[in-house]
């Protein structure tokens, strides 16, 4: 519920800056999601964003880039807690460097419609 509220006070941004996308808390690093749209809401709602909330996230934030291969990528700030804490096989986030691949999470290609 604070998740949503907080995510919602930002103007449907997404992500705030420098917050983590699950229990807000500062936190410098992120994952990125790698595939159609519902792979990107997939993998937000994984990490304990209400799937509403994870559903405007990704039809509004402007930092979503389509890719030659028709998917879509999505940098999700996120804190190595939640992740370990969402029990799934995501890598460790790591430190957001300007110019570095960050770990990402990929739906293989040719399965979006
Ligand atoms: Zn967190």
């Amino acid at each position: 519920m604070s998740n949503r509220r907080n995510l919602l006070a930002l103007g449907l941004h997404g992500i705030s800056e420098g917050t983590c996308v699950g229990c807000m808390k500062a936190t410098d690093t992120a994952l990125r999601f790698r595939g159609s749209p519902e792979w990107l809401i997939a993998g937000l709602t994984a990490l304990a964003v209400p799937c509403d909330v994870a559903i405007t996230m990704v039809a509004h934030d402007p930092g979503i880039t389509r890719r030659p291969d028709g998917r879509y990528d999505l940098s999700v700030q996120v804190c190595a807690a939640c992740v370990r804490e969402s029990g799934t096989s995501f890598p460790a986030p790591a430190v957001v460097v300007i110019g570095a691949e960050l770990p990402t999470i990929a739906q293989a290609p040719g399965l979006q419609p």
